[in-house]
């Protein structure tokens, strides 16, 4: 079993070639990538099924999206313990404003913190902005 199926099957998603397909890249890349750099890499797949699929893996604990404001959504893989109900990964995310690359702050909380009464917070984001440890001179 390789690792793509290896996942589906742990997530409880059926195993398609479009999953396969969409997972493997993911895998490689060393970055969280959107549906436009995940188009160019995958030419012969069509860009709503491709969609679909990442999709169909945020609601299933295999990536998380990354909400950048000006930029488009990137989805990044989830650690193992992401369950279909819960995306358990709360980090927050680093944008390097010179590489332009988002990565995942995995050891880092995203801080709780109190809401004024009467308001139900139903998700919480937090991306960073700055220059990361490779753009440093
Ligand atoms: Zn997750
Ligand atoms: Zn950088
Ligand atoms: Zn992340």
């Amino acid at each position: 079993m390789s690792e793509s199926e290896r996942i589906l099957d742990q997530k409880g998603l059926r195993i398609t070639p479009m999953r396969l397909l969409v997972l493997e890249q993911l895998l490689v890349q060393e970055t969280p990538s959107g549906l436009n750099a995940l188009q160019t890499a995958l030419p012969r797949a069509d860009r709503t099924t491709i969609y679909r699929t990442l999709k169909t893996f945020s609601e299933n604990g295999i990536v998380h999206p990354i909400e950048n404001g000006n930029t488009e959504v990137k989805y990044a893989l989830c650690r193992a313990f992401c369950t279909a109900s819960e995306h358990l990964d709360k980090h927050p995310h680093f944008h390097c404003q010179t590489c332009q690359r988002i990565i995942c702050l995995e050891a880092l909380d995203v801080p709780a913190l109190d809401y004024p009464n009467g308001y139900l917070v139903q998700e919480v984001s937090m991306t960073v902005k700055g220059i990361c440890a490779q753009c440093q001179p």
